[in-house]
């Protein structure tokens, strides 16, 4: 047997699987875990999935639907067999503000044990009216932003993860969410949610080094990905509206707006230049390459894990990058 025959066997196997599974789920979703069963996550990106794997342990099967670090997942199209596991899923753990829509899609009218880290309000979740889940906010997020989070009401950029209070609040409701699923190990789940936010403590730490050492200093991102670590970091975005607006909206930036990012990096405005792969395009790559002729530092920050790290590791690595950029 080829290789190639052998490739498309296992695809026609999945495919069946993947039917099996969507019949055999009624419009209920699937029976509650046993007080032995690992309790079935779904979660739409690797993000929020290392996520649940440090809440749950091995009290969990975690499935995260966008995985590949090659790809935009702002563009993802989700296929049968991901519909089948997210039918079949005890508890959905979805980012929400537009970014993963597919996910309520699937779910349709068929209620979820859900959290969400966006809270809800400004977003669009279709066919998402009769499930009372599936708007829930993490934790404090719901609603009016309050104390630390005054004007930052996540309405304005779904990258969520990339604010390291909002991770913690994920962590907190998936503990819960688990918790009342299987009592007996609630306590579990609350430890290692505890565990997981001592990490992200450690994270928001560095952040604040960060702050401390390079308060004001200007950056040009290619994508508001890591948005909310700028805002923590008290970087000084300076990338040109212009390009903003065009990315933001998912359209191409205009000649002018080329040009302005351009004029913005050959005249040095920036002390380093963040970058996202997993969305790059002929335009940012043009903007990385004058970066580089300029001996302007550029750093990646992306949307998904690196394939085998956790969400603690790849954050460190990343608020390291940032920083040895700044230091330079
Ligand atoms: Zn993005």
């Amino acid at each position: 047997m080829t290789v190639r025959s052998r490739s498309a066997v296992t695809a026609l196997a999945g495919l069946t699987v993947g039917a099996i599974a969507l019949t055999g789920c009624s419009a209920g979703g699937p029976a509650a875990p046993g007080p032995n069963d690992k309790i079935k996550v779904v979660a739409s990106t690797s993000v929020w999935g290392s996520v649940v794997q440090a809440v749950g342990g091995d009290g969990v099967e975690v499935e995260s639907i966008i995985e590949d670090a090659g790809a935009d997942p702002h563009s993802y199209e989700s296929s049968p067999q991901d519909a089948a596991k997210i039918s079949d899923a005890n508890l959905v753990v979805l980012n929400g503000g537009g970014y993963d829509d597919f996910m309520t899609q699937v779910l349709g009218d068929a209620p979820r044990p859900t959290v969400q880290a966006v809270a809800g309000g400004g977003h669009e979740h279709g066919g998402h009216s009769g499930d009372e889940h599936g708007g829930e906010p993490a934790g404090e997020h719901g609603g009016e932003p309050a104390g630390e989070h005054a004007g930052h009401d996540h309405s304005g950029n779904e990258h969520v993860w990339y604010d390291l209070h909002v991770v913690h609040e994920v962590a907190d409701k998936v503990a819960a969410e688990l918790g009342k699923m299987q009592p007996a190990k609630a306590q579990q789940f609350e430890a290692n949610a505890e565990a997981f936010e001592q990490q992200v403590a450690g994270l928001e730490g560095r952040v604040g080094e960060i702050a401390a050492a390079h308060q004001g200093k200007p950056v040009i991102v290619t994508e508001p990905v890591a948005h909310y670590m700028v805002e923590a970091a008290k970087l000084n975005d300076v990338t040109p509206p212009s390009f903003v607006n065009a990315i933001e909206a998912e359209t191409d930036p205009s000649a002018a707006a080329v040009a302005d990012i351009q004029n913005a990096i050959n005249a040095r405005q920036a002390v380093a230049v963040l970058y996202n792969p997993q969305t790059e395009s002929p335009v940012t790559r043009n903007v990385r390459t004058a970066a580089d002729s300029q001996h302007i530092p550029v750093v990646q920050l992306t949307e998904t894990l690196p394939q085998g790290q956790s969400y603690v590791q790849w954050m460190d690595a990343q608020i390291t990058a940032l920083q040895g950029a700044l230091n330079r």
